[in-house]
């Protein structure tokens, strides 16, 4: 006797996915989650001074081939914007060190933003050792554009989402293109809904998975738990951690594609203002600074709820994603500079802020989604993804075609379903 058919370690988008397919045909499943919450990177909150944030995703983006993500948010209601935030290039604000680019300029920026995903294949395919970064500077070079725009334009390229373009192959971009619909009632009003009859046991953190023998026993900080097949939705950093031990040990080609794998760079930095001193029909503020392009540069101007419209918020991303250790006052500190770079000195303090650490938090230990470094390829995540014995795995890094996402992270969720129910 097990005391589940299958026991699916995480509560993210993956894992609650992958549990409502399975229950809905009548296996017996249970979710541990090792936070006392639900949503993984999924995170919406409501705080007094701020309102709602959500401290992960936000946008429905459209990326690869199969869909399944807008079709679930209208069957539970949940509201997203129909305008794409990024696809104009009227939305976004360019400030290099002699102010802001004039029209002109900004038009010649976005035609050469908009044409990089091409490019930076273009180049990568010619010259495979080269990183997005490096391929991005050839491109700027090209322009004539001075070292501060090049920066600018290597934090949109990639980094903006997740990546650190210095350690990222030009030759694995599988490119992003302008889109994203804000959700507005945050996506955690969907994973509430998907796992309303789940079986869900949170504060239980997995230390062990031992599939010695037919049952396998996961040891947990609360108690063990049997099952016939497990379903790990751990993200890429807690797996590269070792803090789960897998007896017997994960094979070689997922330790090597594992080792070869960045997991990710991305917090969001919130900042309440007393009253707004930007253009509120701009969505984007990109600052062109010379160094440090990954720390607070990109603003973004986000109607998060009706109640806090006087709310900024910016990233730590790419190369710069030690200073998520440096303290909320420090942080607001670099905030604020930047802003004033932009805005002039006139602008006021903030009166309040939030900063997420996704890439300290033990549960995470990365950011939105990993991708591959020099000595990587697109094809590792596909080999996370592969089976081990009844250990199945899912989570927005398991496939190379279904990549970077919610989307990609439940579309994960049901493939290792189907592969529980066609060996049973
Ligand atoms: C700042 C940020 C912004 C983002 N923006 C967007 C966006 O706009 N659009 C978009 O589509 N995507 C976005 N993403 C990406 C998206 O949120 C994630 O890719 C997706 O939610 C990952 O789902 P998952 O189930 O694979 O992993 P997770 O959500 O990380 O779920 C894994 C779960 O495992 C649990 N866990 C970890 N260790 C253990 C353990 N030892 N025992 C038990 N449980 C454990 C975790 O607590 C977590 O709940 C963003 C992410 C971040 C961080």
């Amino acid at each position: 006797m097990v005391d589940f058919e299958v026991i699916i370690i995480g509560a993210g988008a993956a894992g609650i996915m992958a549990a409502n397919f399975l229950q809905s045909r009548d296996v017996s499943v249970c979710v541990l989650e090792a936070r006392d919450r639900i949503g993984g990177r999924i995170h919406d909150i409501h705080t007094k001074q701020m309102g709602h944030l959500h401290l992960g995703a936000s946008w429905l983006h459209h990326k690869g081939n199969k869909h399944i993500l807008k079709a679930l948010l209208d069957q539970y209601h949940v509201a997203y914007l129909k305008e794409d935030a990024l696809e104009s290039s009227d939305k976004m604000e360019i400030y290099s060190e002699h102010g802001k680019l004039s029209g002109k300029e900004k038009k010649l920026f976005t035609e050469v933003l908009i044409r990089l995903p091409k490019n930076i294949r273009k180049i990568g395919q010619q010259q495979p050792t080269l990183s997005i970064a490096e391929a991005v500077r050839l491109i700027g070079e090209k322009h004539g554009y001075s070292q501060s725009l090049i920066q600018a334009l290597i934090t949109r390229s990639s980094e903006h989402c997740s990546q650190n373009a210095d350690v990222m192959p030009a030759r694995e971009f599988d490119g992003w293109e302008p889109n994203g619909l804000f959700v507005k009632d945050g996506f955690g009003k969907l994973i509430r809904k998907l796992s309303r009859h789940l079986n869900i046991e949170q504060n239980t953190i997995v230390q062990r998975i031992d599939q010695t023998d037919e049952i396998i026993v996961i040891e947990t900080n609360q108690k063990p738990f049997t099952c016939r097949y497990v379903i790990s939705t751990l993200p890429t950093g807690v797996l590269q951690s070792e803090q789960v031990t897998f007896v017997p040990p994960l094979p070689t080609n997922k330790k090597v594609a594992l080792e070869q794998l960045d997991s990710g760079n991305h917090e969001k930095i919130f900042l309440k203002f007393p009253h707004v001193f930007w253009d509120k029909d701009t969505e984007i503020f990109q600052l062109a600074a010379p160094n440090n392009r990954g720390a607070c540069t990109q603003w973004h101007n986000v109607l998060l709820n009706t109640e806090a419209q006087n709310i900024l918020y910016t990233n730590i991303s790419g190369p710069d994603i030690s200073y998520a250790r440096k303290s909320d006052l420090a942080l607001q500190d670099l905030c604020m500079s930047r802003l004033r770079q932009m805005f002039g000195d006139q602008i006021p303090d903030p009166i309040s802020i939030y900063v997420t650490r996704w890439s300290l938090d033990q549960f995470t230990l990365g950011g939105p989604y990993a991708h591959p470094t020099m000595k990587g390829k697109m094809g590792d995540l596909s080999t996370i993804g592969e089976p081990f014995g009844h250990i199945h795995f899912a989570g927005v890094d398991t496939s190379e075609s279904e990549t970077e996402t919610v989307e990609a992270a439940l579309l994960s969720g049901i493939r290792t379903a189907n592969q529980i129910l066609s060996k049973r």
